[in-house]
């Protein structure tokens, strides 16, 4: 029989030891922590130590970490070692002013290799599969995270990065690859080259497993790239500043994200009052690395909306599950006073079979009022110039994205292709209001 788990001890903790294991590791990294210039000084202010935390309860009394720390602290603010120890870099991408830099030593890459391990293997990759990585390497974590921990699950490793979908799919083919991790928007994309060359991948490869994440997608996007490529695929969360991919995993139950609690305290908070919610509740996630020596970071507010899943699940794993991201905080827009996030018109948009993978959304401010345009590629399959036919289209789904948002969009469609396709996270919406 093979083993259920990759540590098993550790992933079936009942929550009272997973508790104080949490607190005791919580307790070293705030001695580490306050080493480094910026949570010295923080924590000295304050008063708080590492016997300030009894319990992990006690948490809430630290103060949360943001984004703007990190950049303000950028590069070597938060390091609590010095640099000769220091392996390694990644950062944000990071578009204006500084990036968040994150530096590990090699205690840390190591401790990220095994999670991401975990989290492969809690989705049912195996030593004797190929996986092929076709996230972009680099500074970005979706590269060598994945990279090294595929190693250390002992796969046949394909670095194939981001990209060259033709290669991708040679390479696929002539290695028999079986698990693939990508960004979701990416996966439509290779679609349509594999369908270009008159290729199946249901048929024409091996692949069993898909881990897609980095990018907000709806359940409907996971159907959709399930059935076009025949295998199953998992959600994979992570973000640069609590290591990159292996925070949170999907197992083969398949639904929602496991976070790795023994590494990492969770807490789901209001992100208006900044008080925790109780589980079930959604708001903004918050994270505190309880694995990393080289730069730890504390109660850091990731933007991220989510909830707890309140149940326990059924493969036994005790560490808590997130559902999916519903986007960032920042991602919303709003809309002739309706808040909206760019997944509920990507969930509209994905239930709609004549459409594919590729949409835009463009938001202009005009004199009479906002005016959201959705710009949406139809597949090859329905692609048609019946114009009766085109104008049906475009009233269903100017009736069912008014169902969702309470605003009703105008819509254009396209031919497969003609929005433009950039590498890496796909870029949704472009709010033309704040240009
Ligand atoms: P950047 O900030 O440059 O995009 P990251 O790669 O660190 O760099 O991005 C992390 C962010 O990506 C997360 O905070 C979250 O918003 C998003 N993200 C990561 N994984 C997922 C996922 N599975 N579902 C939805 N969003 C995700
Ligand atoms: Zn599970």
């Amino acid at each position: 029989m093979t083993n259920t788990f990759w540590q098993e001890e550790l992933e079936t903790l009942d929550r009272a030891r997973l508790e104080a294991l949490q607190a005791k590791k919580l307790r070293e990294s705030i001695a580490r922590a306050v080493q480094s210039p910026f949570y010295g000084k923080r924590y000295r202010e304050l008063g708080l130590s590492p016997d300030s935390i009894r319990t992990i309860a006690d948490i809430v009394k630290l103060p949360f970490t943001v984004k703007d720390d990190l950049r303000d602290a950028y590069p070597f603010g938060l390091l609590t070692c010095p640099k000769t120890d220091v392996v390694r870099m990644h950062c944000t991408s990071g578009t204006t002013g500084n990036p968040a830099a994150i530096l590990h030593n090699q205690h840390d890459l190591d401790s990220w290799a095994n999670l991401v391990a975990r989290s492969m293997y809690a989705a049912g990759a195996r030593p004797d599969d190929v996986f092929q990585n076709m996230s972009g390497y680099g500074l970005f974590t979706g590269g060598l995270g994945f990279q090294d921990g595929a190693e250390k699950l002992g796969c046949l490793t394909i670095p194939a990065a981001a990209g060259n979908s033709k290669r991708q799919i040679k390479l696929m083919m002539d290695f028999g690859t079986t698990v693939v991790h990508s960004v979701p928007s990416y996966l439509g994309r290779l679609h349509a080259v594999f369908a270009e060359n008159g290729l199946d991948p249901r048929r024409d490869t091996r692949l069993k497993r898909l881990f897609i994440g980095a990018e907000p997608h709806s359940e409907e996007t996971r159907l959709r790239i399930q059935e076009l490529f025949g295998a199953k695929a998992y959600n994979s969360f992570g973000m640069t500043e609590m290591n990159g991919p292996g925070v949170g995993f999907e197992c083969a139950c398949q639904n929602g994200m496991h976070i790795w609690e023994d590494c990492y305290v969770l807490e789901i908070i209001d992100p208006e009052t900044l008080q925790p919610v109780p589980d079930g509740e959604v708001g903004e996630m918050v994270l505190t690395t309880l694995d990393r020596q080289a730069m730890p970071v504390i109660r850091y507010r990731t933007r991220d909306l989510t909830r707890v899943i309140p149940e326990t699940c059924p493969c036994g794993r005790t560490a808590r599950r997130i559902d999916r991201i519903t986007g960032r905080t920042d991602d919303m827009f709003i809309i002739k006073g309706c808040n909206v996030f760019p997944i509920q018109i990507e969930r509209v948009l994905m239930r709609i079979p004549e459409l594919g993978s590729d949409y835009l959304i463009v938001i202009e401010g005009k004199p009479e009022g906002d005016v959201i345009t959705i710009q949406a590629e139809l597949t090859p399959a329905f692609c048609t110039d019946n114009f009766k036919e085109l104008e049906n289209l475009r009233r269903r789904i100017i009736a069912d994205v008014r169902d969702e948002i309470l605003v009703s969009p105008v819509v254009q469609l396209l031919s497969p292709g003609e929005i433009p396709r950039r590498e890496g996270k796909a870029v949704r919406v472009n709010d033309l209001r704040k240009a």
